[in-house]
């Protein structure tokens, strides 16, 4: 970015409308944030009327007709490259897509998207503590319905977002993803879910077993707590411009500059759950982070604008599930935590060793819940919704046959016989919301991730000995100097090619989780 005297006069304007539409969005993020962490059961309806309001002064702000002028005369300068730059390039052609996405949709839309939203996510609350589909039905009928119309104005029926294939779904996924449709989606997924399968059959045919029982012992969650800090900060997650709550459903959101906000949930059992949930929104936390968010005596060149702006869901994914599996989950990590959780815990973990933490953190179990599920079923999780989800939105799947579907393929796709909607189609918050389209790209994230650790490793070669020693800053630093600091300069097919030299592939991935399979159970 050029010093800021030099930037032309309808750049500097379009970066203040920019960020007063940000700096409302953030008010909206920390209302929301409110009603996932502290807020009382009876401020719910209030709750939906404040969120519906802010989505609409948000809306105005990024459909203002003056954005569309200000962009059209910024394209219209022949030598703005020159006395730009290529980021203030890729700024106006990233806040162009966004304009003509924002102003495709009507106010009234986004207003009733964020109020039915609202109130669906209650009543999934309530539907899922009682495990009854029926009480959440309604609700997911309405909101599939208002997610539909969505799509159709995007341009899914032909044109706009999602290349025009006038897919619906494709217009969805393009919001998370931009440039990446469904039939992309299942050509990488189709053969991964093949050769997953192989791997999770070879893992159940073994006769080794793993114990497992380190992972049985009750801790605090007080404690699971301080440890959870003591990694984060470790990590390099900046905890003086951030924060760590508990929910039901752990989440990070940037807010604002300086202010990322991430939440876990603590059990008594099972204590690595918590760990891996902190580390998973660490990951997210520390790219929030690493955004130039703040250019110093430049604000207004950053905060708003599309290179203080993550990529892509994906690419978003990639870091979490970087810190979480290919960190949180290595040898050198335990070899690092597990003395520190010793002196934390108490005795309970004193008479387990690294491997006895390497087995148990890398089993491959198929299960039930998601977001617990081990690094090779997971993707298969994310599977199941993306083709349940696909057929929601076109139709051919009806919400009422969607728990019967959805427990078919659980039996089909991970051999197990779901109990009840509570722990089947139930478990995930995100279709109350209306995002239909985000799944695929949380496996997508672990393919960037396995992509860009084999390049972090190659340019780090002595990473695994700093990671035993509890140095994470090299790591942060390549994240930060390779990915962050870019903000939406480059799309991620780019961004991958541009790291790694080669397009997306899902070979690295399964390379890595082969490898493992075939040292906890030496098959
Ligand atoms: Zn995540």
């Amino acid at each position: 970015m050029p010093p800021s005297a030099q930037l032309p006069a309808a750049y500097t304007e379009l970066a203040s409308y920019l960020e007063r539409g940000a700096t409302l969005q953030s008010v909206a993020a920390l209302i929301s944030w409110d009603q996932e962490t502290y807020m009382p059961p009876a401020a719910a309806a209030h709750r939906a009327e404040q969120s519906s309001l802010l989505a609409s002064l948000v809306h105005q702000r990024r459909t203002d007709p003056r954005i569309g002028e200000l962009l059209g005369s910024l394209e219209g300068d022949a030598a703005l490259s020159e006395k730009g730059s290529a980021e203030l390039a890729a700024c106006v052609r990233e806040a162009r897509r966004d304009y003509d996405l924002a102003t495709k949709l009507p106010e009234s839309l986004v207003a009733e998207l964020a109020k039915v939203g609202s109130q669906a996510q209650e009543a999934w609350k309530h539907a899922r503590e009682k495990s009854d589909f029926s009480a959440f039905a309604p609700w997911l009928e309405k909101m599939l319905d208002l997610t539909r119309q969505k799509a159709k104005c995007y341009g899914g029926a032909g044109g706009g977002a999602g290349g025009g294939s006038g897919d619906l779904y494709d217009a969805l996924l393009d919001e998370y993803e931009p440039g990446m449709t469904a039939a992309q989606v299942e050509a990488i997924f189709t053969p991964l879910r093949a050769r997953l399968t192989d791997l999770v059959t070879r893992v159940r045919e073994t006769k080794a077993k793993v114990d497992t029982k380190v992972l049985d012992v009750k801790v605090d969650p007080a404690k699971q707590h301080a440890f959870g800090l003591r990694v984060l900060g470790a990590m390099g997650f900046d905890l003086e411009a951030g924060r760590l709550d508990t929910t039901a459903h752990p989440f990070c959101t940037g807010i604002a500059p300086g202010d990322t906000r991430l939440t876990t949930r603590y059990k008594g059992d099972r204590w690595t759950d918590a760990l891996y949930g902190t580390m998973h929104e660490g990951g997210h936390g520390i790219y929030e982070q690493g955004l130039p968010k703040l250019a110093a005596g430049r604000r207004q060149a950053y905060f708003g604008t599309p290179l203080a702006d993550a990529i892509s869901l994906g690419i978003h994914e990639s870091q979490s599930r970087m810190w979480e599996n290919l960190v949180g989950r290595s040898k050198p990590f335990w070899k690092w935590a597990l003395p520190i959780a010793q002196e934390t815990f108490g005795k309970g973990l004193s008479k387990f060793g690294v491997k006895d933490m390497y087995a148990a953190v890398n089993t491959v179990t198929p299960s039930l819940i998601r977001v617990e599920a081990d690094e090779t079923t997971y993707n298969m999780h994310v599977m199941i919704r993306f083709e349940l989800e696909r057929a929601l939105i076109s139709g051919s799947l009806k919400v009422a046959d969607l728990p019967g579907e959805w427990n078919a393929r659980y039996k089909d796709y991970l051999g197990i016989k779901v109990p009840d909607d509570r722990r089947g189609c139930l478990q995930d918050v995100h279709w109350s919301f209306g995002l239909i389209g985000y799944f695929p790209t949380y496996t997508l994230g672990n393919l960037y991730a396995a992509q860009f650790w084999d390049k972090i490793n190659d340019d780090i070669p002595d990473l695994s000995k700093q990671i035993a020693k509890g140095k994470f800053l090299a790591l942060k630093d390549w994240l930060n100097d390779s990915i962050h600091r870019h903000g939406r300069r480059y799309r991620a097919g780019e961004l991958c090619k541009k790291i790694t030299g080669k397009e997306l592939s899902a070979e690295p991935l399964l390379r890595h989780l082969t490898e493992k399979a075939e040292a906890v159970y030496g098959i």
